[in-house]
């Protein structure tokens, strides 16, 4: 019978920010002022594991809760013992800091086949469980990883297991919907989304716990391949605080004051709130196309910009605009001024830079596409749109990768988004979603043609094949991406990267990488956040057929059912209203959401479309079509009124282009009243019934 191996990680405590946790200079939060606590989405994985152990009645197999982090992370290795962990191993070596996640997940692998060989005995029959994400990064990369290392089957967003002939079946979240699935063959990797059911510790357990003894292994144990900041292949260069919300957050305490702003901010036509409305940054432009030598698009830290700044004022000084004029005697002159700024080494290093007009990567920018029966993924367009105006900077071109089963058609599709090269990859084995499969197909295309830049959707399929690809040749990867521009390296004479921005520490900080040590650089974007170009029919593209070996070998998972969300839902609306959990019923859905659908569509003279949080299509309240999110549909109407919706960012995400948001909620510290318009503080049945009478009125 099966065993668990249970990562681990102690994370700071994100939901327990005090004022003086923020450096008053920076605004950046310092991570060493907060409390620190296992993740907890970890603490889910524990409680999951420990109820597979359960209902397989298996008494003998065992818990092993494993983490990589500094001594101090045996707190949370003595937490997992006195819940349910029987044994408790902590990787923990100076050599392993300041790692990313190619850097983390190798060495947990190799800790994990120690593990396998000296605790497990061998017995390959075990799961590693892991929570979906770790708060800190944010990122959901390691486990795929973990997996690709081991040549694992892995399973994401995992909401349950039910044990059923001798083996687990898993219900994990996909896009559009939930799938059923199992593994074809164990040790396999599953990662925990949710589990609502935790695990306590008692006074007994706590005791042992403190008592008991931790296994430790440090680096020269495991004998990883990557560690640390060398095997790293992403690099952070700038750290700085997230952007104010453009949404004004405004309270209102009676349903007439909210009756007449959702009516007059619906006939006002002020332009785009939210993501839409920001400004576009110039388009970069390759250095040999440039009128001057010094007009560089460099990103660096802010001394860096200075040093920058103040030698090509001097060589301005000096009538330079060649690099050819700079002699020995010209650069004494350039670190005599400049002595007290910069050395010696600054200045050869941005004259080395000067000199560089060639971009460090080549090749085109691809999109992974994303599509289910026939339809491409709303996101994948997104990110040819994305993709266009990168290749167009770089003066490449933009190549889609399409694996699958038929697929051919949707090529036309792609290349009226944007795209020039459709690399077509087209095997009957990846007509199942199976990361382990595609990965390989994608992997093996990619290594082909060496695109410089692979843009994935952050869906959850996109979440899993990115990590796997990227590790599987050898490139870094950055989750989750807000924003992508192409910039130089003012010290390192790097030209045309890619800097990848996305939040991290759950949104308290942005940061923004760069990819290091790869032949191309690889991030995943969340949807809803790219703009799709509108589609252009006359637009002519190539078809490139790959054929990637791959066999049934490679197949890890059987698809046992899948429930996605069909039928005809008019998500162009001009208006949503969106039900969540706080709704509490269907019939209070039926009854509140479409009572308002009604009177807002009269009032307002337009079509209005009933929502729905993930949430309330699991508790039955809509159809699946009905969600709104990250895994159902991203919408930009005029007027979204969300009722009884926390404000989860699988949600949030996907309305961020909506002029105006407003919020019903109960919980006057609800999360989605930091990220709307407008709110009122009460509940669905009592605001809901009045506000239809007011806007019953003239
Ligand atoms: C991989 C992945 C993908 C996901 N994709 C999506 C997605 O596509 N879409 C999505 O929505 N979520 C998605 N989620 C789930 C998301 O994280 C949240 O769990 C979900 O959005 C919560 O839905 P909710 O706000 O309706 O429920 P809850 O978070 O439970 O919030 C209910 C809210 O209702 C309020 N409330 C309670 N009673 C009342 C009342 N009587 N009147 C008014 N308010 C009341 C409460 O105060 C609370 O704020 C995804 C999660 C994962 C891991």
């Amino acid at each position: 019978m099966s065993d668990y191996i249970v990562l681990v990680k102690q994370v700071p405590d994100v939901t327990q920010i005090t004022d003086n946790a923020f450096d008053p200079k920076t605004g950046t939060l310092i991570r060493s002022r907060l409390a620190s606590v296992i993740n907890n989405l970890d603490a889910q994985a524990l409680a999951f594991a420990n109820q597979m152990r359960r209902d397989s009645s298996d008494q003998h197999s065992k818990i092993i809760a494993l983490t990589m982090g500094p001594p101090m992370a045996e707190e949370i290795l003595r937490y997992s013992l006195s819940r349910c962990a029987d044994t408790v191993v902590l990787l923990t070596d100076k050599a392993l800091g300041g790692a990313d996640t190619v850097a983390t997940a190798n060495p947990l692998a190799f800790a994990i086949r120690k593990i396998a060989v000296e605790i497990l005995k061998n017995d390959n029959d075990y799961y590693v469980v892991c929570g979906m994400q770790s708060v800190d990064g944010d990122t959901a990369q390691v486990p795929p990883q973990i997996a690709e290392e081991l040549a694992l089957p892995c399973i994401t967003y995992v909401t349950k297991a039910e044990f059923k002939n001798n083996r687990f079946e898993f219900t994990r979240i996909v896009s559009g919907g939930s799938q059923v699935v199992a593994a074809k063959k164990l040790p396999a990797v599953i990662t925990v989304a949710k589990y609502e059911y935790p695990v306590f510790a008692t006074f007994t357990a706590t005791r042992q716990a403190n008592r008991a003894e931790i296994v430790r292994q440090t680096s020269d144990d495991i004998n990883a391949s990557h560690i640390g900041v060398t095997g790293s292949k992403t690099s952070v260069i700038r750290v700085f605080p997230p952007g104010k919300s453009s949404r004004k957050c405004q309270q209102l305490s009676d349903v007439n004051s909210l009756a007449k702003a959702i009516v007059e901010n619906f006939k006002s036509d002020n332009g785009e709130s939210g993501q839409a409305g920001k400004t576009q940054a110039a388009r970069y432009i390759l250095p040999a196309k440039r009128a001057s030598l010094f007009d560089r698009s460099f990103e660096g830290t802010k001394k860096e910009q200075e040093d920058y700044d103040i030698l090509t004022s001097q060589l301005r000084e000096l009538g330079i605009n060649k690099i050819s004029q700079i002699d020995p005697a010209t650069k004494e002159k350039i670190l005599a001024t400049a002595d007290q700024h910069f050395h010696k080494k600054t200045l050869e290093d941005m004259l080395n830079g000067l000199q560089l007009t060639e971009p460090t990567f080549r090749g085109e920018v691809w999109v992974v596409a994303e599509h289910t029966d026939g339809a491409v993924h709303p996101a994948t367009f997104e990110l040819i749109g994305k993709a266009r105006d990168l290749a167009d900077s770089l003066e490449t071109k933009v190549g889609a990768c399409l694996a699958g089963c038929n697929v051919g058609p949707m090529a036309t599709e792609l290349i009226a988004a944007g795209a020039d090269n459709i690399y077509i990859i087209e095997d009957k084995l990846l007509s199942i979603s199976d990361p382990a499969v595609h990965r390989k197909a994608v992997a093996d295309c990619i290594s082909t043609y060496w695109p410089q830049i692979v843009l994935f959707a952050a869906t959850p399929w996109g979440r899993v094949l990115a990590p796997m690809v990227s590790y599987r040749v050898s490139c870094g990867l950055t989750a989750d991406c807000t924003g992508l521009d192409i910039r130089d390296s003012s010290r390192k004479g790097e030209i045309g990267l890619l800097l990848q921005t996305r939040p991290a520490l759950g949104g308290n900080v942005m940061a923004t990488i760069c990819t290091k040590n790869s032949r191309s650089q690889m991030a995943t974007a969340r949807p809803g956040v790219m703009k799709r170009l509108p589609p252009d029919q006359s637009r002519v593209g190539k078809v490139i057929r790959h054929k990637p070996k791959i066999s049934n070998e490679d197949s890890t998972l059987e698809i046992i059912k899948t429930e996605l969300g069909t039928g005809d839902v008019n998500f162009n609306a001009d208006v949503i209203v969106s039900g969540g959990r706080g709704v509490q019923n269907r019939d209070n859905y039926d009854q509140f959401v479409g009572a308002l659908c009604d009177s807002l569509s009269k009032k307002l003279e337009t079509e209005v479309e009933k929502g729905a949080s993930r949430a309330a299509v699991e508790q039955g309240f809509a159809e699946r079509m009905h969600q709104v999110g990250q895994t159902g549909t991203s919408v930009r109407p005029k007027l979204y009124i969300a009722l009884g919706i926390s404000g989860a960012i699988q949600h949030m995400i996907s309305v961020a282009n909506t002029k105006t948001i407003v919020a019903i909620n109960s919980d006057p510290n609800a999360p989605i009243f930091k990220q709307c318009d407008y709110y009122i503080v009460g509940t669905a049945e009592e605001i809901v019934p009045q506000l239809v009478e007011v806007l019953k009125e003239e």
